[in-house]
């Protein structure tokens, strides 16, 4: 339901529960966010409502400085800490957020149990951590590339990528996803207000675009995989 990613000097997780309280508005059952440190994914997901997520952070709090979050608004699974996002794979390799839904993913999910993937929740969005950790052969953006072939639906999707802990990868079709330009920090989020707190100055992802963020650089690439020029997009109003 609501998406945002940050990556930067700031700890991750205070920009990621700013933003996903301004996402509130949407309505959500659960939210969870994932950050990344000294190469190690970490996750913590709750049902309910951003306080029991906050609740959980202030006992265990997770550091780093990329990271991404999300609140769900239920399509597949109830809701649950399980079924929450992000998810990941097993490895915790690669964890994804995610908006939309994925129209084929039973299909993908019972191909993947058949070449051993166990799952750990109902979501279509599992098969997507699933999916990427089983194409990745070290490049995340070519990965994900490969995935979209597969993937039918509507999906706005922020990824972390363990072996490549110095960006975030986002990609969008059919649900909305911006990226965010902040000085020495970057911004993915689902809608311009999960933001509007650092910056001021947005690329709207076009169907099909990638965005690579790093904290000092942003590239986007079309759905043929060609760099594009983005155009900034400057905000002017207030929540
Ligand atoms: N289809 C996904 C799920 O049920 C994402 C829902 C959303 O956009 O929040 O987990």
């Amino acid at each position: 339901c609501g998406i945002v990613g940050y990556i930067g000097a700031k700890q991750a997780q205070d920009v990621l529960i700013n933003g996903l309280s301004r996402l509130e508005y949407r309505g959500y059952d659960s939210a969870g966010i994932a950050t990344l440190e000294n190469d190690i994914i970490r996750i913590e997901k709750k049902k309910g409502r951003l306080i029991n997520l906050e609740d959980a952070l202030e006992k265990a709090p997770l550091s780093g400085q990329v990271g991404i979050g999300h609140t769900r608004w239920a399509t597949h699974g109830v809701p649950s800490d399980a079924n929450a996002h992000p998810h990941s794979s097993v490895n915790q390799e690669i964890a994804v957020v995610h908006n939309g839904i994925i129209e084929n993913y039973m299909a993908l999910k019972n191909e993947l149990k058949d070449r051993d993937h166990v799952f750990v929740s109902d979501t279509d969005t599992e098969v997507v951590a699933h999916l990427l950790n089983e194409l990745y052969t070290g490049d995340i953006v070519k990965t994900i590339q490969m995935a979209m072939q597969q993937l039918k639906g509507s999906y706005a999707l922020g990824v972390l990528c363990a072996n490549e802990p110095d960006k975030i990868v986002a990609v969008r079709k059919d649900s909305p996803l911006i990226v965010g330009l902040g000085d020495g920090e970057n911004f993915i989020a689902s809608d311009i207000p999960a933001i509007l707190n650092y910056t001021r100055e947005v690329y709207l992802l076009d169907n099909g675009e990638i965005a690579v963020l790093t904290a000092d650089t942003i590239q986007v690439m079309n759905s043929d995989g060609e760099i594009i020029e983005k155009e900034i997009f400057a905000v002017d109003w207030d929540p």
